[in-house]
């Protein structure tokens, strides 16, 4: 299973990751991007694609 991994160090809470995510996988809370429904993620890679900060990585999980 693909799951993104947010620095939330890096990320700027700007919510274009929010955005581009289809699957409705991300939310802005607390000033950071959450993956709320990473069960829903397809590993399309458009959020880390389109984040500015290099925020995100995705890894592959069983
Ligand atoms: S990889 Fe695709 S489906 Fe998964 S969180 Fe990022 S944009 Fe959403
Ligand atoms: S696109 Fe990057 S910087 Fe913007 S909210 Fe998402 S993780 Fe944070």
């Amino acid at each position: 299973m693909p799951r993104p991994i947010i620095n939330e160090d890096e990320c700027s809470a700007c919510g274009i990751c929010v955005d581009a995510c289809e699957s409705g996988v991300l939310e802005l809370a607390s000033e950071v991007a959450k993956a709320v429904h990473e069960e829903n993620c397809t590993g399309c890679a458009a959020c880390m694609e389109e984040c500015p900060m290099g925020a995100i990585e995705e890894i592959e999980e069983d």
